[in-house]
């Protein structure tokens, strides 16, 4: 059985006093594979080292995140356009999106800085890693204006079935993790249990979104697994089939 955590920040200062551990029990639970997204150019260096010291389990993709548009710098766009010509092994751009759920959301400011990383994932045929909250509608206007061949994960998914579609239709996949621990999440266990499995993707978000039942300590990869048994729990089917096809969607779409 082999997992893949498509979304955990390994990188943030959470980690920095038990790295090297959560990456031991992840491997022992199982993954494979972490994908650790950057989320403001001033972190880039360190998800890059990240992934340059754990080579063949830990994959980078950069981006400007919105919720940090306060962090961001002009130049930001361009120091990511230089990453993505010059740095190999980055498999995406991301974590990038649109969070109007935030104070003080700037929605107009988090468009053209989405849309201009769009463009990047389009120049250069990346798949991107998406954070949306109460933005789905705007997120999947402008995938239609500015269509990605590779399509990319909408990560945490917390939309409808029928934004699932169109997400899918339009060549991503949804991330599912820690959320649907909670027993009130009942509409997305429901989409979880419903939804074909080959749409679906695991992910933790770690250090954030902790597992029902963990909620004093930060969130760590190895929790994939847990989240893998609750979903085969909610389909009524083998742990197994769950972390086959899960590892082998995410496998396809961001070709490690
Ligand atoms: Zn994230």
């Amino acid at each position: 059985m082999t997992l893949i955590d498509t979304h955990c920040h390994l990188d943030f200062p959470e980690f920095d006093s038990w790295r090297e551990q959560a990456i031991t029990a992840a491997r022992d639970a199982g993954l494979d594979t972490i994908i650790v997204p950057g989320v403001s150019a001033q972190y880039f260096e360190r998800v890059l080292a990240l992934s340059r010291h754990y080579p063949d389990f830990i994959k980078p993709a950069l981006g400007l995140h919105p919720c940090f548009m306060a962090q961001h710098q002009e130049s930001d766009l361009e120091q990511l356009e230089q990453h993505l010509e010059t740095t190999p092994g980055v498999i995406a751009v991301g974590e990038i999106g649109l969070d109007f759920f935030i104070q003080d959301a700037q929605p107009e400011r988090q468009i053209e800085l989405f849309r201009l990383q769009l463009l990047l994932a389009q120049r250069h045929e990346l798949p991107v890693l998406l954070h949306v909250r109460k933005a789905h509608d705007e997120v999947l206007k402008q995938l239609r204006r500015i269509p990605l061949k590779r399509g990319g994960i909408v990560h945490a998914f917390s939309g409808s079935q029928q934004q699932a579609r169109q997400y899918v239709e339009l060549g991503f996949r949804l991330g599912f993790g820690g959320a649907m621990t909670y027993a009130r999440a009942t509409k997305l266990r429901r989409l979880a249990s419903e939804l074909p499995l080959e749409w679906l993707v695991l992910e933790t978000d770690a250090p954030d979104m902790p597992l029902d039942g963990y909620r004093d300590q930060p969130n760590f990869p190895a929790q994939v697994a847990r989240v893998a048994a609750l979903l085969a729990e909610l389909r009524q089917c083998e742990v197994g089939l769950i972390s086959c096809v899960t590892s082998q969607t995410a496998r396809s779409l961001l070709r490690l």
